[in-house]
Formats: structure tokens, C-alpha cells, sequence
């Protein structure tokens, strides 16, 4: 078991920046309002994510770290409509077998926290408002090769601080807070606005400089904001696609973008857009791939012709 762990571990986290995603899903999967994330030495020495979600029940706390120990699907059919952002019940446990772990955590209603160390499996009582932290330590201590493959201290954290972005566009209701080495590096509290999320975690310049997408009524809606031509800089990191509130790399999706670009921009220069897809659950397949960042459209024609004619529409629209 120790074994499968280990593997599933090496196709699901590559660095520091996989732990930060998993984690941040399991606490927006808890319902959590307001996200602390902690890092130490680009995520390498530490990675601590509070969240103030509904906590994990003692019981519960104490079989976490199994492999497919999940409370989100009961079954095999829950699979075609999962509304959580993770459902397999593995990535505890594959974090548990490559770095040091202890949950804290306290369920709604409990009286008393618990912390549990990966390590040895003890749990004890400690002081907790509602809510859990997951803190993960050296990771791939045990494997140095693995380790020798990570970056700088800089380039691990510039990942660890994409992810959180990916998940803070994603959910613009919930507070985020980015830390390194002690200091505070990102903030982004809960916004009122998906725009003013954008703002924020992107820039002014990408919301002044971008038009509103909508286009509704079809299998697959498409809503969020895309570059304006004249403008739309030369970056290939303001380009995010969501499917069913999941951030995901897909080429229909990228080929649909750009070829609603390709009059204005001749590719000369990268579009930038966030564009949120929703779609039937049962039209798409997100266990596909070790890290949730590929889906299997079912019918690939149509999530095409909906981006491309989305960002057509709004790039014609007059501009106020
Ligand atoms: P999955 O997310 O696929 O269910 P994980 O290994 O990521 O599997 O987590 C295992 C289980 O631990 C989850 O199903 C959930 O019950 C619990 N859990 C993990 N993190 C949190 C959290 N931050 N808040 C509440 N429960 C959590
Ligand atoms: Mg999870």
C-alpha cells in the first residue's frame, strides 16, 4: 500500500506547487470562506493551508490518510456528476507517503480540535476555531531524486503562487492569503464582483482592457472576459479556462480561442482571457488524468463552437 501510494504520488505531485492545489480543493470542497496558505523555502520546507470550512469529524480524522478514504462520492455513478473538486480519496494519502503531514481540525459542532501526524497516526487534542490546516514538511525527503528535480526556492513558489490564482479566479467569494518566509505576498479577499476578483488577482489592466463574454442557452455556457484585440498584450498567462468551476488545459478549447482571434490578432500576439464554462457533468469527463487539469469532452463540436462563437460575439459587440 506504502508502494501505491508512492506512485500515485509521483504522477500527482511533480513540486510544491501540486501539494498547494490539492489542498486548496479539499478546503473549497469544506465550504471554506476565507483561505491561509504558508510557505516556507518556495513550498519545499513547508506548506500549511488553513481553511475556516466545516472541519473534519474525529472519526473521520483518523482514517483521512488511507488511500480512497473520500466522504464525497458513495459510488461508482457518482463519478458522472461530481459536484466537488476531488472525489478519488487519494491525495492525502499520496501526500502522506512522500512528505511529513499532520491535519488539524475541527469539526462544526465538536467541541475540541484534534491534530493527526501522518507519521506515527496519533491524534490528540488541540485549540481550533472551526475549520482545518493541513501542514505538509519536507517534501520528497524521502526521495532525493525527486527532490534534485525541483527548481529554485523562487521559480517553486511563482508556482505555488499560480495555483493559488487558479483557484482564487475560480472562487471570487472566497478570501485568499499568500505567505513566504513570514511575509505576506498575496491578498485577495472575498470579492463582490467576479470583475473585481479579476482586478485583483490579475490586474486592472486585464478587466479595463477586456470585454464581458456571455453566451447562454446552449449545452454549454460560456461567461467571462476576454482581451481586446488592440490591446491584448503579448502573455501567455492570462489564459485561463474553467470547466465547471475546475481550472483545465484543453486544446479544443485553446484551438476555439484561437480561432475566434485569428482576423484580429493574425497570430502575431497571444489573446488573454478567463472564460468559465458550464456544462451538463454528464457531458464531460474530469477522471482522466492524475491531476484533475485534463476533461474528456463527450462531444468536443459543440464546447468549440460555443467558446469560438462566444468570443466572436463579444469582441463584434460595440464598446462602451
Ligand atoms: P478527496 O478530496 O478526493 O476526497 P483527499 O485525499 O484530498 O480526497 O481528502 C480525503 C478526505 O479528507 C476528504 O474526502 C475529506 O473528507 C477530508 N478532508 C481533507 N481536507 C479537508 C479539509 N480541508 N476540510 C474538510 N475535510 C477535509
Ligand atoms: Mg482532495
Amino acid at each position: 500500500d506504502e508502494l501505491i501510494s508512492q506512485i500515485a504520488a509521483g504522477e500527482m505531485v511533480e513540486r510544491p506547487a501540486s501539494v498547494v492545489r490539492e489542498l486548496l480543493d479539499n478546503a473549497l470542497d469544506a465550504g471554506a470562506r476565507q483561505i491561509t496558505v504558508r510557505l516556507a523555502s518556495g513550498g519545499v520546507r513547508l506548506i500549511s493551508v488553513e481553511d475556516d470550512g466545516l472541519g473534519i469529524p474525529r472519526e473521520e480524522l483518523t482514517v483521512a490518510l488511507r488511500r480512497h478514504a473520500t466522504s464525497k462520492i458513495a459510488s461508482l455513478s457518482d463519478l458522472e456528476t461530481v459536484g466537488t473538486m476531488g472525489f478519488r480519496g487519494e491525495a492525502l494519502a499520496a501526500i502522506n507517503a512522500i512528505a511529513e503531514l499532520s491535519i488539524l481540525s475541527r469539526f462544526t459542532g465538536a467541541d475540541s480540535a484534534f491534530v493527526l501526524d501522518g507519521g506515527t497516526g496519533e491524534l490528540r487534542p488541540v485549540a481550533r476555531s472551526v475549520g482545518t490546516t493541513v501542514e505538509v514538511r519536507e517534501l520528497f525527503f524521502a526521495t532525493p531524486a525527486r527532490r534534485k528535480f525541483l527548481k529554485t526556492d523562487a521559480t517553486e513558489l511563482a508556482h505555488c503562487i499560480e495555483a493559488v490564482r487558479r483557484h482564487a479566479l475560480a472562487r471570487p467569494e472566497v478570501g485568499f492569503s499568500v505567505w513566504h518566509d513570514g511575509k505576506l505576498i498575496e491578498q485577495w479577499r472575498a470579492a463582490a464582483t467576479p470583475e473585481q476578483r479579476l482586478a485583483d488577482a490579475l490586474s486592472d489592466d486585464f478587466v479595463s482592457q477586456s470585454v464581458s463574454v456571455l453566451r447562454e442557452g446552449g449545452p454549454v455556457r460560456v461567461v467571462g472576459r476576454a482581451g481586446i484585440p488592440d490591446a491584448a498584450r503579448s502573455r501567455n498567462d492570462h489564459q485561463f479556462f474553467y470547466v465547471n468551476g475546475r481550472f483545465v488545459r484543453d486544446k479544443v478549447l485553446s484551438h476555439a480561442v484561437r480561432s475566434a482571434y485569428e482576423d484580429v490578432l493574425h497570430g502575431q500576439r497571444q489573446p488573454v482571457y478567463v472564460l468559465y464554462l458550464e456544462i451538463d457533468p454528464a457531458r464531460v469527463d474530469v477522471n482522466v488524468h492524475p491531476t484533475k487539469i485534463e476533461v474528456r469532452f463527450r462531444d468536443g463540436r459543440e464546447v468549440h463552437q460555443a467558446v469560438r462563437h462566444a468570443i466572436e460575439d463579444a469582441l463584434a459587440a460595440p464598446r462602451a
